[in-house]
């Protein structure tokens, strides 16, 4: 749009130069005449076309731009939903979310969606036409005159894709210590020394106007995933590291991601005890990176069928449940009926690797079958386990 928007400018200077110069010969009167008058229904397109963020007034509001959703889910805060593309794979068919919390001063962006500038090609995400511009627009519009920051949950291409809108731009582009950076330059063509790296638990950004935004290290889905916790609003963005979306079950592929994952959601869930009241903790929002992911995966053996449905975000149970199932693996609960929790064969995963599905009420870790029997000390039966 911003594109439009100084074409017209430049377009304008030119007839008022003409204007000046010719004005005695009435030809070019009249074809200038045509041209002020098209340059001005122009000019109110332009205006009239950008986006519009008056009509997010009460939370709920919602308003689709370009290729973009974008929800009010709290005071100045905003999920631009990306619904991405049903014809592509991965979070390229899910769609993605990226959260904007504004404050007096400074915004603060969490993640970037999918690349529709240059595209993906393994995700079959195509290049959009103007991409940059209709992203650019609905997020200056969102902050007006505040000062923006962007940090991303982790380095994978369909929570970074939108970070060429910002190189060369005052924005600074934030992630956690830890992730895979070279994977910017193999997936976006980016330099990924565009990034500044922060430790989580110690990096907080300061919004201004009591908005402090507190990070916590997740790893498992990714080496060096962040989860951001806006405390006065009791809102947890989690990018992929909890689960991908509110169906609540998170895939861990490996002993490492295992053991690196149940450490850092127990520091979580104790972090939270120790530093909320129980009112507050109950209160807890959590928004994740795929909230289109209810549509698409659904599976028979998918417990979270029977939950109900949510608000489009997660809660403390949630977050807590996710550590509980975590715990049982570890300590080898999970093949005790009776303490409640479920598990069950799922096809089989990546290189024929058989998968289990372990679930506790509001949590579900799926794992290869000799990574959770391993957790404990336990070998894995040689026949599968009753499903
Ligand atoms: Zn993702």
């Amino acid at each position: 749009m911003s594109v439009k928007r100084n074409f017209i400018k430049q377009y304008g200077k030119d007839i008022s130069l003409k204007k000046n110069g010719f004005l005695s010969l009435l030809n070019l009167v009249i074809i200038l005449v045509i041209i002020l008058i098209s340059s001005f229904a122009c000019t109110q397109q332009a205006i009239t076309s950008g986006f519009d963020p008056s009509n997010l007034k009460q939370l709920g509001d919602s308003v689709h731009y370009g290729s973009y959703f974008i929800y009010k889910i709290g005071e100045d805060i905003y999920k631009i939903s990306d619904p991405g593309d049903p014809e592509a794979i991965l979070g390229g068919l899910i769609g993605t979310d990226i959260y904007l919390i504004c404050s007096e001063s400074k915004a603060l962006m969490i993640d970037l969606g999918n690349n529709y500038i240059d595209g993906f090609e393994k995700d079959l995400i195509k290049p959009r036409e103007n991409a940059k511009e209709e992203f650019l627009d609905v997020v200056n519009n969102l902050i007006g005159k505040r000062s923006l920051e962007v940090a991303v949950t982790h380095m994978h291409p369909d929570h970074s894709g939108m970070t060429k809108a910002f190189i060369d731009t005052r924005v600074s582009l934030w992630i956690g210590e830890g992730e895979d950076m070279e994977r910017l330059r193999t997936m976006h063509n980016i330099e990924p020394s565009v990034y500044k790296i922060f430790r989580q638990g110690e990096k907080k950004f300061d919004l201004g106007g009591g908005r402090i935004v507190e990070t916590f290290l997740l790893r498992g889905h990714s080496n060096g995933g962040t989860v951001f916790l806006l405390k006065p609003d009791m809102m947890l963005f989690t990018g992929d590291a909890i689960s991908p979306g509110p169906r609540r079950k998170r895939e861990l592929r490996s002993a490492e991601a295992f053991n690196n994952f149940t450490v850092d959601i127990n520091n979580l869930v104790n972090n939270l005890k120790n530093n909320l009241a129980p009112y507050d903790r109950y209160g807890l929002q959590v928004y994740t990176g795929h909230s289109g992911e209810m549509m698409f995966h659904a599976t028979k053996t998918d417990i979270a069928d029977t939950l109900p449905e949510d608000e489009g975000y997660g809660e403390w149970r949630f977050v807590q449940d996710m550590a509980n199932v975590a715990n049982a693996i570890k300590d080898g609960t999970w093949l005790d009926a009776t303490r409640g929790f479920h598990h069950f064969e799922i096809p089989a995963g990546i290189n024929n690797q058989r998968q289990i599905q372990i679930v506790f009420y509001n949590g579900a870790l799926i794992l290869p079958e000799d990574v959770a029997y391993g957790a404990s000390g336990m070998k894995a039966p040689e026949v599968p386990i009753s499903k």
